[in-house]
């Protein structure tokens, strides 16, 4: 696809908001020298978003005997951003304002088997309806809707292509939703989302080459280069998950053998505590949530089977992430998602170890290993993202008076 000027135009006034929303106040020259644009482009980037609302001007600040320059902030009531987590095991949404400050939140678990695309597209409306209705903001302030759900997904069409855990093929699912939910949806997957998280709010900040490992029920790894997320040619970069291990290792649910996510999954982890000790209390069997709980509370109290568990689940994983820093010589590999929250810096310890048995030398000086430092949802913070990036996609979109796209004429 030809980026077209219009694109570029979208690109820039994002990537100013980006950048003001990470740090606000800030003058229009220092946004110049953060995103490389002319203070020209800058000036009237800002002036647009100011006529958009979506800035406030707040004040002035001294330049050392120049003109005292004029401070910009968002404006953190000018619209409103939901980002949406569908994982296997719970749908997970949040109501942020502008400036990404979550305002309300909504929970829905979802039990073992309850993955038709109806039924998950059910708990997405309730809590998409749930979290407007808590923080009170009218529809219309609503800029969009982004959506996160595993596997394989095609932005253009909406499409959840495939999601292996789900057996799901070809899901229409933002037609779906969109017979629930009015305002403008945008889909993408949880590699995608975390990735965009650790780059705005999180421990890739700065940082222009990052892998960002996601650790949940499916595993897979977002990847960010010079700045920017790599999505591939057909937006299904980073499925390490699905790399092999182990040949003729466990089966996967997508059909190959030994795949990386057959062994430190939430079920592969499961599976390494049933070989390791098959009566073990700490399982929680059909419970991915209680038995990577338990786990973590067993490692906190050095229960010898929770801490051989991590510590073989933390091999597999430093085996697989030495491949990626060996592959992408990234400055920083980020552990994200609910299963690297759960067990916390025991897991990180061993995984430390285990990379730098695999790595080489080089590359793995280069590389930091941390836990995702974001406080909320990652996988929500990153969707709203997208969200925003789409509110300002078509606001370009009106304001050249171009036909209505398909991304967001759905209202
Ligand atoms: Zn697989």
């Amino acid at each position: 696809m030809k980026r077209t000027s219009r694109d570029i135009r979208t690109a820039n006034r994002y990537e100013v908001l980006r950048q003001i929303i990470a740090e606000s106040p800030t003058s229009r020259q220092e946004l110049a020298a953060a995103t490389g644009l002319s203070l020209a482009t800058v000036a009237t980037l800002v002036g647009e978003l100011l006529d958009l609302g979506m800035l406030t001007e707040v004040g002035f600040e001294d330049s050392a005997g120049g003109r005292p320059r004029g401070l910009v902030a968002v404006n953190a009531s000018g619209g409103a951003l939901i980002g949406v987590d569908i994982a296997e095991t719970y749908v997970r949404v949040e109501l942020f304002d502008l400036a990404l400050n979550v305002l309300a939140r909504a929970d829905e678990d979802m039990r073992p088997g309850e993955s038709r695309p109806v039924q998950v597209v059910g708990h997405v409306a309730t809590a998409v309806g749930s979290v407007v209705a808590q923080a009170g903001v009218e529809g219309a302030r609503v800029l969009g809707v982004g959506v996160s759900v595993p596997g394989q997904v095609d932005r253009a069409t909406g499409i959840a292509e495939y999601a292996p855990n789900w057996d799901w093929h070809d899901v229409p699912l933002l037609d779906l939703l969109a017979e629930h939910i009015s305002y403008p949806l945008y889909l993408d997957n949880p590699l995608r989302a975390c990735a965009v998280a650790e780059l705005w709010f999180g421990a890739a900040r700065g940082r222009g080459n990052a892998v960002v490992v996601n650790l949940g029920t499916g595993v897979g790894a977002g990847l960010a280069f010079g700045g920017g997320l790599h999505r591939g040619v057909s937006n299904s970069a980073g499925e390490w998950g699905h790399t092999t291990l182990v040949l003729d290792g466990r089966l996967c649910h997508c059909g190959n053998h030994g795949c990386v996510e057959t062994y430190v999954g939430a079920p592969g982890i499961m599976q390494n505590l049933r070989e390791l000790s098959p009566r073990s209390p700490l399982h929680h069997p059909e419970d991915q949530t209680a038995t990577i709980d338990a786990l973590a509370r067993g490692v906190a109290a050095q229960d010898p089977v929770a801490v051989k568990v991590v510590r073989d689940t933390a091999r597999y994983l430093g085996a697989g992430i030495a491949d990626l820093v060996n592959l992408l010589n990234p400055e920083v590999v980020v552990l994200s998602s609910w299963v690297a929250a759960a067990l916390g810096e025991p897991l990180l310890e061993e995984v430390r170890e285990a990379v730098a048995r695999h790595a080489l030398k080089r590359p793995l000086a280069a590389t930091e290993i941390v836990l995702s430092p974001i406080p909320t949802d990652p996988v929500c913070l990153g969707a709203a993202t997208f969200a925003l990036e789409g509110a300002l996609s078509s606001v370009t979109q009106k304001s050249n008076q171009r036909p209505n796209r398909r991304t967001w004429s759905r209202q």
